[in-house]
């Protein structure tokens, strides 16, 4: 589903097609931090102005009159859609409490269950699409725990309360279109057009745009029903989503390596592709001691900075962020593919004494840095990689492992 906020700590969202929003990790709410940020409100006469303004932008793409009317009633303000959205916005967790929840055992034994259950079906899509059925049931198991948790908000209510808030309004405008336009073609029923807060529909959350790109009638009945209890349409347009973005069969995400001593930090970043054998002869060997496999041109990412797990990404780990941009949801992705074939936990240990910084201390960090000489491109406290660039200059100045990472350390520096 989703764009490319994306930040090693702010976890961000999605991407099929837009803005940042949270990866969910089945129940959107597993992760909505306690206690609202409460702004202004919006109110239900505000947004059924906003209905009757919207109608004929609605019509002049092609939506009927009657789809439209049908679509619209009963519609209400959704006050919740707002506080997710507002919480999400300010909200930060640190990669591996992200991934001790996105790859807790429970899921992976969950995920060994669904491969057993729907073994034909993913063979089937293994064939036909070359992407691994691992990696279909991790997108699967992340994004709606196996279909348990495919949200219950009307799509289009969802939509249209936050295209009329407007923090994202001409996203969610673009997304609430092709909503109805998915009602218009009958892929769907009123009463199962269904999502999570954002818009997000279906056993591997698809935003609409998303849905219009990739999704595939694959049992054949005329509709691409991604709703539906059965998930064969589902898991289908998952594995062509993957397929259209570019995957490349029999190639890995990536893998865990470790690092020689003295490693030149200033080598990691996704910017810096060379050639596996060119990083074995820097000293990279596989987490478990092997060499490296030739897997193409490659980056190196160290997602907690010097002192986490390091990984070597591969071709792949491209087409995954296609689907959500966060780093750590396309580790995530690739870690749990990589356990439900049968490898073990990552091997290096996590700066668990750490925490993330908050999107506040993200924007104090940008400040400083930018007043210290050193760019980062604006001060939104979304770490991309001007920001990590500007974090390595100061690092190298001061005499720090130069690898780019928004510590507390940093920050403290700096102040
Ligand atoms: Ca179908």
């Amino acid at each position: 589903m989703r764009v490319v906020f994306f930040s090693l700590l702010l976890l961000p969202l999605p991407a099929l097609a837009g803005p940042a929003i949270l990866p969910h990790l089945g129940a959107p709410d597993q992760l909505a931090p306690g206690g609202g940020i409460v702004t202004e409100i919006g109110s239900q006469a505000g947004l059924s102005q906003w209905i009757e303004t919207f109608r004929p932008r609605a019509l002049a793409e092609g939506i009927s009159p009657d789809t439209f009317d049908r679509a619209f009633r009963g519609v209400r303000y959704n006050a919740e859609v707002i506080e997710k959205d507002r919480n999400q916005a300010e909200f930060t967790r640190a990669i591996w409490d992200y991934l001790d929840r996105a790859v807790s055992d429970k899921r992976v034994e969950n995920g060994r269950q669904a491969l057993l259950q729907n073994r034909r079906l993913l063979q089937r899509l293994e064939q036909t699409y070359g992407v691994p059925k691992e990696v279909i049931v991790a997108v699967w198991g992340l994004e709606s725990s196996y279909g348990d948790n495919r949200g219950d908000i009307p799509v289009i209510e969802a939509l249209a309360t936050l295209a009329y808030d407007g923090r994202r309004g001409r996203f969610f405008e673009a997304q609430l279109i092709d909503a109805l336009k998915i009602l218009q073609r009958g892929d769907v029923r009123p009463g199962n057009f269904t999502g999570s807060w954002a818009g997000a529909m279906g056993h591997t959350q698809f935003m609409p745009s998303s849905f219009h790109a990739f999704a595939v009638d694959f049992d054949g009945d005329g509709r691409r029903d991604i709703w539906s209890d059965d998930p064969t349409d589902a898991l289908a347009s998952t594995a062509a989503y993957l397929a259209k973005s570019g995957w490349q069969p029999g190639v890995p995400w990536g893998m865990e390596v470790t690092l020689p001593g003295g490693f030149d930090y200033g080598l990691a970043g996704k910017g810096n592709r060379i050639d596996c054998a060119d990083w074995a002869a820097l000293g990279l060997r596989r987490a478990d001691g092997g060499a490296l496999p030739d897997h193409g041109p490659s980056a190196l990412l160290l997602p907690a900075g010097a002192r986490g797990a390091a990984f070597l990404i591969h071709a792949n780990f491209r087409a995954i962020e296609r689907y959500n941009a966060a780093d750590a949801y396309v580790i995530a992705i690739g870690h749990l593919s990589d356990r439900l074939a049968g490898d073990g936990p990552f091997r290096a240990a996590w700066p668990r004494e750490d925490r993330a910084l908050t999107a506040a201390e993200n924007r104090e960090l940008q400040e400083r840095l930018t007043a210290a000489g050193f760019d980062t491109g604006g001060a939104d406290g979304k770490i991309g990689p001007k920001t990590m660039a500007a974090i390595r200059a100061f690092q190298r100045n001061v005499g720090l492992p130069p690898d780019g990472y928004p510590s507390l350390d940093v920050l403290k520096w700096m102040r």
